[in-house]
């Protein structure tokens, strides 16, 4: 089995010769996508778990660019399962990509066709991950970098773009317009097409993560992706179907898409049974998913409808809500726009859908050191006092005794009535029970004093501070 020489329409059908994989039927204007020859012979994959393993289902390349993209684990989330209730739920962490993103697998398939193709500079619109990894990929090979990005780019993958030495250009507020602006350069340059809509190549690369997760596991009930231009929804949706042409596996799961609430054209148009995406500006903290035209928006509306799937929005607060989770249950951390499919767990529909025992995918697309949002929220919180309220708080009431002997009721109005006077007491009794505090009986009332050990705590706090 390999793969036509030909990229095939998406709406019409009709063949093109791919001299350069490229977007846009000449005929109808619909996206191109690469198609598989049928019954020449069975598919099998060999090798180390790599990106490049899927090979016999890639277009080919003469020239590998690799910085060992793919093979990223799929992670039984066992404690973030028990506290959403589900049995058997999964992160696909392509997090763990050179670049710390899935857009890695395109990167190398795209890169390594450039180089293929002789190409000495290339041409790139993207709102973040995909334009750190192309930069990174290109530096390896030494193709000139040029990238369209627009004004709002998170200050993380802005950074990688810098570092792997690529030209940026801002433009516009809005992907689309970085799109349109790369489009005309690739025409009046001659520069090779890398933007992820632009090129089909995109959707050949992350259809790659379908296949990782059928050889780790099998065939899941359920994938949960975010939606953004759509191209990964129906990227994945590529690879599962192709698997199943190839007779590797006899069933596809049910896909989910998931959108923000302020930016959800896709998830729109489900809801309304229409087959082409909504129009209409949109904002959301979540940068990877904020696309207001999604290019691949019908064929991701195709997805969700030959998988029988859902699509479903999430709040900005959820997304950043499930992303604490992932991470202090998993020790996974994920962007926001790659919380989302955790974050729809908890809403009531999609768990009525998904039946007790199913196994779900979600896909952790990108890691979270990369966005703006998290990244200022937590400088906030450093700046104020974190060594744990409650520590502090004992750690207070400690000095005050050691000022000299006290009662409670003292050290409660010293400190100005900030917890109750119960509060105090139970503070009170914990650092006694730790042999910190010594109380003698004064009539009703207690006289508390420090103990000895109780001073070598305060002085080793105190040098600890010093270190600080
Ligand atoms: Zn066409």
């Amino acid at each position: 089995m390999s793969l036509r020489p030909s990229l095939t329409c998406t709406k019409c059908g009709k063949r093109h010769a791919p001299e350069n994989p490229r977007q846009g039927c000449g005929e109808c204007g619909g996206l191109l996508e690469y198609t598989l020859e049928p019954g020449s012979g069975p598919v099998s994959f060999s090798g180390p778990m790599t990106f490049w393993r899927y090979r016999p289902v890639l277009p080919r390349v003469t020239k590998t660019v690799t910085l060992g993209e793919g093979g990223t684990p799929l992670q039984r989330a066992k404690r973030l399962s028990e506290s959403l209730g589900f049995e058997n739920l999964y992160l696909k962490d392509e997090t763990r990509n050179p670049t710390s993103s899935f857009k890695d697998r395109s990167a190398a398939l795209i890169v390594s066709d450039a180089a293929s193709r002789g190409y000495d500079s290339l041409i790139c619109a993207t709102n973040g991950n995909h334009g750190a990894s192309v930069s990174a990929y290109a530096a390896r090979v030494d193709i000139q970098c040029n990238l369209i990005v627009p004004k709002a780019v998170d200050l993380g993958k802005l950074a990688q773009m810098m570092m792997y030495d690529a030209k940026i250009v801002e433009a516009g507020d809005s992907i689309e317009e970085a799109i349109a602006r790369a489009q005309r350069l690739e025409e009046e340059m001659g520069w090779y097409q890398a933007t992820t809509e632009l090129n089909p190549l995109s959707v050949e690369g992350l259809k790659t993560i379908s296949y990782e997760i059928v050889e780790q596991r099998g065939v899941p009930d359920w994938v949960i992706v975010a939606m953004g231009s759509g191209a990964t929804m129906h990227s994945i949706w590529k690879g599962f179907k192709e698997m199943e042409a190839l007779g590797l596996t006899g069933e596809k799961p049910r896909v989910i898409g998931v959108q923000a609430t302020g930016c959800s054209p896709i998830a729109g148009a489900y809801d309304k049974g229409l087959s082409e995406p909504e129009h209409g500006r949109g904002d959301t903290v979540a940068s990877a998913i904020r696309v207001s035209e999604p290019i691949y928006g019908e064929l991701a509306l195709r997805a969700l409808r030959e998988s029988r799937g859902l699509a479903v929005t999430v709040s900005d607060e959820d997304m950043v809500s499930a992303g604490k989770d992932i991470a202090k249950y998993e020790g996974i951390f994920a962007e926001p726009a790659s919380s989302a499919p955790v974050a729809c767990l908890k809403l009531d529909h999609v768990r009525n859908a998904i039946s007790a025992g199913d196994s779900v995918v979600c896909l952790v697309t990108s890691s979270g050191l990369k966005t703006d949002d998290i990244l200022s929220s937590l400088t906030k919180h450093r700046k104020a006092p974190r060594l744990g309220s409650r520590l502090a708080t004992k750690e207070r009431i400690l000095r005050i005794i050691s000022q000299q002997p006290t009662h409670g009721y003292a050290i409660w109005k010293e400190l100005s009535g900030e917890m109750t006077l119960g509060a105090v007491y139970q503070h009170l009794t914990d650092l006694e029970v730790r042999g910190l505090v010594t109380s003698t009986s004064e009539g009703k009332r207690k006289l508390l004093g420090v103990t000895e050990r109780g001073r070598r705590v305060l002085k080793a706090l105190d040098e600890l501070q010093v270190l600080l």
